[in-house]
């Protein structure tokens, strides 16, 4: 089935919004975690409302409860949280459109689903499971399109209910019209298709009384007022079935945008094996909220591009101003990993410079240290912490990073210090002069070395080298002058001595 055929597609220009305050949602299945496109959906909702001040719904469609996972209600609204998306209404905050989960909304739909079936839009469908599976199968064998060939459309009201009385399990199917439905997407231009080219009758209500996401859909969105839909572009196939759903009820829709789809940098599909989907890794990586926020936005568009203008943090506020609905393009959203890095790093420099904030870097980085290296004896104080976030802020973009072997000689002594650079007669001849700096920063400390050097007639290169490992073990990495500044008069000292023992 393919809906951007040529006949069925076509681009008008985008229609001005309605002055009302909009109403939006974000629609999860409770089917596991909540993944990159999720949140994008779940943040470009929350901009759009923010910046019309409208609101945002939280709604959770769990209505197939075969693919239901335990638990994810919760990992969900947490997830949302961290990001900095808070929804105005939904489970949990409440509001007058509730409840905000389907499960908990049957008697709802079965009030709405008798409308249908008295306006003769909807009718029952008897049909096995049986028979389904052999309309199939036929399908199948002669290369046609597999669908349902609406057979109970005809019964007759004595046959309907006869089967009732019967008890003979039923559903409750739609009556497609073939009427081409025409929508003008926000964000794709016009849209139009004629469902029941492809499909037979969709099922809005299941046998065992639960609807399926169409119809619940439909039915909330207007019981929610919800005014403008913005969904992933893989529900796009469904909304023009969604419009006669509307057309049925006689209710007026709301306006749809459907959100190109996320893509690797490659164009390729993200999956779920390389842990760059569930927002969770993210976080665990050490990957910070506003920095993946802005990360999404930077692929995802919807803002007005300088072009050679660097990149820079927007707090949701920013993002929620700047942000225009026309401005998303509906070509699929390029991924580039770089540009999270770029954007945690710019994070943490915005966390340094904020007091409160900083504490709890601070104290984030002392756990981590301890964490890394249990065993060791570590100068962790805050000062110390502190003069290294600072330092690093042009280096890391992930506080992980400075427990990796790169950095480890920032805490620890180092262990892999080459023995044969050590000269210890020169290294004891150090000590008096280290002690005796009282100004102990890297312009001070190269040039006492360079004195030192000159003095005892060396070469500047050589001690700087030796210097270099028994600081930090590594055979290169930051200046020399500038670790000794980093790990302060003390720990340099310390390091120099454990060699002339
Ligand atoms: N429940 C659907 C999902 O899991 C939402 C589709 C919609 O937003 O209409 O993505």
């Amino acid at each position: 089935m393919k809906l951007l055929s040529p006949i069925g597609y076509f681009i008008l220009p985008y229609r001005c919004l309605t002055s009302k305050s909009p109403r939006v949602r974000f629609a999860p299945s409770p089917t596991g975690y909540l993944h990159l496109g999720g949140l994008r959906t779940a943040l470009y909702n929350k901009l759009f409302a923010k910046s019309h001040k409208g609101s945002l719904i939280l709604r959770i469609e769990d209505t197939d409860q075969t693919r239901k996972v335990g638990g994810s209600v919760d990992a969900l609204v947490h997830d949302l949280q961290w990001a900095g998306i808070q929804c105005d209404e939904g489970p949990g905050i409440g509001g007058k459109h509730g409840p905000y989960i389907q499960s908990e909304r049957l008697e709802i739909y079965q009030k709405y689903i008798s409308k249908l079936l008295d306006n003769g839009t909807a009718y029952r469908c008897f049909c096995t499971e049986r028979r389904l599976n052999l309309l199939r199968r036929d399908a199948m064998r002669t290369h046609s399109i597999p669908k349902y060939d609406n057979r109970c459309r005809n019964l007759s009201f004595g046959e309907v209910k006869e089967k009732l009385k019967a008890g003979t399990p039923n559903c409750i199917r739609f009556k497609l019209t073939s009427d081409c439905q025409y929508f003008e997407d926000l964000i794709f231009g016009g849209i139009a298709y004629d469902v029941s080219l492809n499909e037979g009758d969709p099922v809005l209500m299941k046998s065992d009384g639960f609807p399926t996401y169409h119809f619940a859909n439909v039915v909330d969105d207007y019981l929610m007022g919800i005014s403008h839909v913005l969904r992933g572009v893989e529900w796009q196939i469904s909304t023009t079935k969604h419009l006669l759903i509307y057309k049925a009820f006689g209710w007026k829709p709301p306006k749809f945008g459907h959100l190109p789809l996320i893509v690797n940098a490659d164009g390729t599909k993200l999956s779920k094996r390389q842990s760059d989907v569930k927002v969770e890794d993210y976080r665990r990586k050490g990957v910070y909220p506003l920095a993946l926020v802005n990360y999404i936005t930077l692929s995802g568009g919807g803002f007005d591009h300088v072009p050679g203008a660097g990149i820079r943090l927007k707090s949701m506020e920013e993002l929620a101003e700047e942000f225009q609905l026309q401005k998303i393009s509906s070509h699929p959203s390029r991924l580039n990993p770089e540009l999270l890095d770029e954007c945690n790093k710019l994070e943490i420099r915005r966390r340094l410079r904020d007091e409160k904030e900083s504490r709890a870097l601070v104290a984030t980085l002392q756990q981590l240290v301890k964490c890394s290296y249990p065993e060791q004896k570590l100068n962790v104080s805050s000062d110390h912490v502190r003069a290294v976030l600072e330092w690093a802020t042009t280096r890391i973009s992930r506080l992980e990073e400075l427990v990796s072997d790169k950095y480890g000689f920032l805490w620890i002594l180092p262990s892999n210090t080459d023995k044969a650079e050590i000269n210890k007669e020169l290294l004891e001849q150090l000590i008096p002069v280290l002690e005796s700096l009282s100004n102990y920063d890297q312009i001070h400390i190269k040039q006492y070395l360079r004195e030192f050097c000159t003095k005892n007639n060396v070469k500047f290169p050589i001690v700087m080298k030796m210097l270099r490992s028994v600081l930090s073990g590594l055979a290169e990495g930051p200046g020399v002058a500038e670790m000794m500044q980093l790990l302060g008069k003390q720990q340099s000292l310390l390091r120099i001595k454990t060699y002339i023992k």
